[in-house]
């Protein structure tokens, strides 16, 4: 049986231990770890998104308090 590498996509005989490719560790405990690893740079690209996305409503109420006192100052 072949299965596939998580790190790098290489092919290997799901009876090794690691990867020859790259070296990635198939034991059960370090694959638990490589997933619980995924799980928090998940949640960090979460945290980053929540963040911009907080950022572009800021730059949203600048542009827009921008144009009312264009409009104020112009009227
Ligand atoms: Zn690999």
């Amino acid at each position: 049986m072949l299965t596939r590498c998580p790190e790098c996509r290489h092919k290997v005989s799901d009876s090794a231990k690691s990867c020859p490719s790259c070296g990635f560790s198939f034991d059960p405990q370090d694959l638990e770890r490589y997933k619980q690893q995924l799980e928090r740079l998940r949640e960090h690209k979460k945290e980053v998104n929540r963040k911009s996305a907080k950022l572009q409503l800021i730059w949203l109420l600048i542009f827009v308090v921008f144009i009312a006192v264009a409009t104020w100052v112009t009227s």
